[in-house]
């Protein structure tokens, strides 16, 4: 089928926009007589997963009326679901040098050319729109909306294709494309795969959820998000020496992939949760886990929006089976991890930290119980974070 970003595609079929090295050479030279575009942060991140395929059947920048049905309804132009407006914003003088039809280099900074897009259409767009009905607000508070505010007013839509991935790639040994991913699971002989993103350390609430999940499944793909998050997040180089210190103590090696997702955070909150699973459904999973408040941040989402907005879709055309979590907690009278599904307990018997409370802790060089992070866990945790600014004051407060 010939989709409106022109290349065929047959359900769940991964797109790969990386030139061949036989093309690549001939394109690079190319670039070099080509308006340049310099990319931000978000769109470098874009780029690699468009790239790999982890937004397919996405080739490329959402063109208009992909956007606007997107921004609408959570469709492509062509019906497929898609959530995230993945979109190439430019200011308006920059715009006005470039033309549809044309190409243009894509490049992160050192003038590193990353890819050549073809320009296929561009076109203003309405910020506070997009705002309400993807971030479900208009204050520039939230930290996606505040990002889009601040972006250029111009669209470019069209395909691009890839002659390097982006410099700045940590993680190498944890980084696996889609085809990469799907292929362990393939050599492994797992059927059924459960996708968990985080962004966070994985608590005992957390490890919880996903060992109830390994129950019914064959692997799990622990999926942390290693691309732009808030400023006060755990950096991404202690959290996956965390994931190592859980892994290593506490779960069988072969279940258990660990991954980098490249992906900056947006805080769509519930409809990144939708476009989290899609992505995983690239990677190979069949499963995956949304819990309480996916993807958000402040408190603009209900604890639950992000389960609720699935009933928009079936699993058979989302291509994934998400898992719905409430949330967890350890009871002192059941003496495990439960949840208001599983504890007739009142809340007194509930060990329970505020995030808040966690970084204060945390800061201040505290241990916090093994009931509520595992003691090889807490230990990464507070010597990564020892002299980080925001964290060693120990105010709780960044
Ligand atoms: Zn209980």
């Amino acid at each position: 089928m010939q989709n409106t970003h022109g290349v065929a595609h047959a359900e769940n079929t991964l797109v790969d926009r990386r030139l061949p090295p036989d093309l690549r050479e001939a394109a690079l030279k190319e670039a070099r007589s080509l308006p340049q575009i310099m990319l931000s942060p978000l769109s470098i991140s874009d780029v690699e997963l468009l790239a790999i395929g982890a937004y397919s059947p996405l080739t490329g920048f959402l063109t208009r009326a992909d956007y606007h049905r997107v921004v609408n309804e959570m469709r492509l132009a062509d019906g497929n679901i898609w959530s995230v407006p993945i979109t190439l914003p430019v200011d308006r003088e920059q715009a006005d040098r470039i033309h549809a039809g044309q190409k243009v280099a894509l490049c992160e900074p050192d003038d590193h050319v990353l890819a050549i897009m073809t320009v296929e259409e561009k076109f203003e767009y309405d910020k506070r729109r997009e705002a309400r009905e993807v971030f479900r607000t208009e204050e520039d508070k939230h930290p996606g909306v505040a990002r889009l505010y601040q972006q250029g007013e111009v669209l470019l839509g069209g395909p691009i294709d890839v002659i390097d991935l982006p410099t700045n790639r940590p993680f190498m040994e944890f980084r696996r494309t889609p085809a990469e991913t799907r292929r362990v699971f393939a050599e492994r002989g797992w059927k059924t795969i459960v996708g968990f993103q985080t962004r966070n350390p994985v608590h005992r609430s957390h490890e919880y959820i996903q060992k109830v999940a390994m129950e019914i499944v064959d692997g799990l793909l622990l999926h942390p998000l290693v691309g732009e998050t808030k400023s006060d997040d755990i950096p991404a180089d202690v959290r996956m020496k965390a994931y190592q210190a859980l892994l290593e103590n506490y779960y069988p090696s072969n279940r258990v992939l660990l991954s980098v997702f490249p992906a900056a955070m947006r805080y769509a909150g519930p409809r990144e949760a939708i476009f989290h699973a899609l992505n995983r459904k690239n990677y190979g999973c069949t499963h995956f886990i949304v819990g309480r408040d996916h993807a958000g941040v402040g408190n603009y989402y209900g604890t639950y929006d992000a389960q609720k907005i699935f009933e928009n879709f079936t699993p058979q055309e989302l291509g994934i089976t998400p898992l719905f979590f409430e949330n967890t907690f350890f009871c002192k009278k059941c003496g495990t991890i439960v949840s208001s599904k599983t504890c007739p307990h009142d809340a007194s018997y509930q060990l329970a930290f505020s995030g808040t409370e966690v970084r204060r802790r945390l800061s201040a060089g505290e241990a916090l119980p093994p009931e509520f992070t595992r003691p090889e866990v807490g230990q990464v945790l507070i010597d990564g974070l020892k002299g980080l600014p925001g964290w060693q004051n120990g105010d709780g407060k960044k």
